[in-house]
């Protein structure tokens, strides 16, 4: 399924390519099994400890019923299917505002689409970096430059304020989104009071709102200004059923649509699924008395963690960044943890990456009293072949090579000792 993605996803980028696409999956040798790359996640985020957002009592601020309502599909120009219902002439899923109702019933959503002139840079890091949570950046509906100009109305209340303030702050400094305080631009943000935590998604055009009620929390903050980046839910990816059970005789009446996926569709869920991710539901989501809704299929995960972080986890912050990012000549940070001696992962985000020529950079900064060492695999003659490596005695390494169209990786690897650390590439 995971590799099923990237080969869907290159697809798209065919006739940018000149090598050919690598035929073996990084998953088979060199990524680390699916449990293991959930713990990596779990061990270099710090705790969430702030202010927990989901919170069971509080169903009603993110989602209405359908009881009375209208449910609609919103069918999206890739045939994905989105269930909405209507409130007051705007199509809702669950806290997301998909645009007008009629508009939607007439023309349908458009969602990304790679010959858009204005999402072309993103397009290519869109093949390469894809980590984290579905997100559909609309044609159109993608933030310039990852610039989002934002005012705040005056009914904020005090909670909701420090919330916003917390979040806006954490996506500026964590991903190259960048929140900024409206000047006269056309197209903006208005964060204003209500009774609900809810979005417009992606770029609507002119003033947009997110609305966040006292109880939203940060976690909330920072969810619902993924939406307006053009975030969708992570357990509505289509591949979602190998990952959790929905358990939907333990559903409040009304509320099963929030737990549609989306149908079959190439290119929009962004690497693995993330059970971390900032737009994921928690696990009794609109439960009957809190039943649980949504569970792991997998062992080994922190259920107490799912849909109650107050941070953006590492695939949020590499799919804002594929998204929003800065594709040629800039420099992207990747992160991780080398458990002991041997220890190694790909990078990035396990994932290889496709360059069209120029330097390729990695500089790697392990931790103090450690050994860690740097190589660089290009895809050649249908196998990887290690191109390039540093290996002083050291915990600091760096590669710069002039590297010819192709596939790339970046391997991190642990000679001695174990720790947190940090790999800047830069492809020029
Ligand atoms: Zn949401």
């Amino acid at each position: 399924m995971k590799f099923k993605s990237i080969a869907a996803l290159l697809l798209l980028n065919a006739s940018a390519f000149a090598a050919t696409e690598p035929t073996n999956s990084l998953t088979s040798a060199n990524v680390k099994t699916q449990n293991n790359e959930i713990q990596t996640i779990e061990t270099g985020d710090t705790a969430s400890e702030k202010l927990t957002s989901f919170d069971s009592t509080k169903d009603h601020l993110w989602a209405y019923s359908s009881e009375g309502r209208e449910v609609f599909n919103v069918v999206t120009d890739k045939g994905d299917v989105i269930k909405a219902v209507d409130v007051d002439g705007f199509a809702y899923s669950g806290d997301m505002i998909l645009g007008r109702t009629q508009d939607l019933k007439n023309y349908g959503l458009k969602v990304y689409n790679g010959d858009d002139e204005e999402n072309s840079a993103a397009q290519k890091t869109h093949s390469t970096d894809k980590l984290g949570t579905i997100i559909y950046p609309t044609s159109g509906r993608k933030w310039p430059n990852g610039r989002v100009p934002v005012a705040f109305a005056s009914n904020l209340g005090p909670k909701a304020v420090e919330a916003i303030n917390y979040a806006l702050n954490h996506w500026n400094t964590n991903t190259n989104v960048q929140f900024v305080a409206r000047s006269n631009e056309r197209d903006y943000i208005v964060v204003q009071g209500g009774n609900s935590c809810s979005a417009m998604i992606g770029r609507q055009g002119g003033a947009q709102y997110v609305t966040l009620a006292e109880g939203c929390g940060y976690g909330g903050a920072i969810h619902e200004l993924g939406h307006a980046l053009g975030f969708y839910h992570e357990q509505t990816r289509q591949d979602r059923d190998n990952y959790v059970t929905i358990y939907w005789n333990n559903i409040q009446r009304g509320m099963e649509y929030n737990f549609y996926e989306t149908t079959a569709n190439q290119g929009t869920s962004h690497g693995n699924y993330d059970y971390y991710s900032i737009m994921h539901y928690r696990t009794t989501a609109f439960g009957i008395n809190n039943a649980t809704t949504i569970w792991p299929t997998y062992s080994g995960v922190d259920t107490a963690r799912i849909g109650n972080s107050t941070q953006l986890s590492r695939g949020d912050i590499a799919a804002a960044n594929a998204i929003y990012g800065t594709p040629d000549g800039g420099v992207t940070q990747y992160t991780g943890y080398l458990s002991k001696t041997n220890d190694f992962q790909i990078q990035p985000n396990g994932k290889y990456f496709n360059h069209s020529g120029g330097q390729i950079e990695g500089t790697l900064t392990g931790p103090n009293n450690s050994d860690f060492d740097l190589e660089l695999y290009q895809w050649q003659s249908n196998k990887w072949v290690k191109v390039s490596s540093s290996t002083n005695y050291a915990s600091s390494e760096k590669i710069t090579i002039n590297g010819q169209d192709g596939f790339y990786y970046f391997k991190v690897l642990s000679y001695e000792g174990s720790g947190n650390y940090t790999l800047k590439i830069k492809k020029n």
